[in-house]
């Protein structure tokens, strides 16, 4: 289906139509109703989580960009197209070097109990700089979402700000690490939000796994 222009088309179509902020859930009883194929968006804190959002969504603010350390733990449900189609979960950024150990522990809670058993997440992006590459805490998350056999990209951002042959580098040793963890998916994305590399065949991967 991704080398299939209608349907690349149709995803372009789609993340160019209404996208609607739906909720924020703080606790797991705050979830929407379990309707719509989701897809979820994970990194640590200032990965470029938000910029990718709104990337992918060809809006400015629809997700609010530099998150500090204090914000509120919380999901955030974004509704595409209309009718709904697919539904974006910004989840809280991990990794703050100085965060308190209560709200690693508040994040961990909130996360694994949005994943179990969630049928309807039909895939998560797992963000990573892709001037670093993964990291301990990139590592953490993907074997919590590997336990909850939740299926994974990652997509390394910020690619602009890296050489050609930098980028290559980091996308061969991030795949082969990857592909020993169970849930991670094969395909990595190499994108910039800034530059616009890689929007459109992600925007195609989303709407796909939402489908499948
Ligand atoms: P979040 O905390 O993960 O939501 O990260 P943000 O989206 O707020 O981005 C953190 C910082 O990185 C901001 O200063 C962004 O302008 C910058 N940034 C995000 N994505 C890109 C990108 O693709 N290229 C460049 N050059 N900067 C980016």
């Amino acid at each position: 289906m991704e080398d299939d222009p209608d349907f690349a088309e149709g995803a372009r179509r789609l993340f160019a139509g209404p996208i609607e902020f739906l909720k924020s859930a703080p606790e797991l009883k705050f979830l929407p109703d379990a309707t719509v194929p989701e897809i979820a968006f994970a990194g640590r804190s200032n990965v470029g989580k938000s910029s990718l959002l709104n990337a992918l969504t060809n809006r400015k603010t629809l997700a609010r960009t530099s998150n500090t350390p204090g914000r509120t733990q919380e999901l955030n449900f974004f509704d595409v197209g209309k009718p709904v189609k697919i539904r974006l979960v910004d989840m809280p950024g991990y990794g703050f070097a100085e965060a308190p150990k209560d709200m690693v522990q508040r994040w961990r809670v909130l996360i694994n109990d949005y994943l179990r058993g969630r049928q309807v997440l039909k895939r998560t992006l797992v963000l990573v700089d892709a001037r670093h590459g993964l990291k301990d805490v990139d590592r953490e998350v993907m074997t919590m979402l590997d336990k909850a056999a939740v299926s994974y990209n990652v997509v390394l951002t910020k690619a602009d700000k890296i050489k050609a042959s930098a980028l290559d580098a980091t996308l061969d040793w991030v795949r082969l690490e990857a592909a020993k963890h169970p849930a991670s998916h094969p395909i990595l994305f190499a994108t910039s939000s800034e530059t616009g590399m890689g929007i459109a065949e992600l925007r195609t991967a989303l709407l796909e796994a939402a489908l499948i």
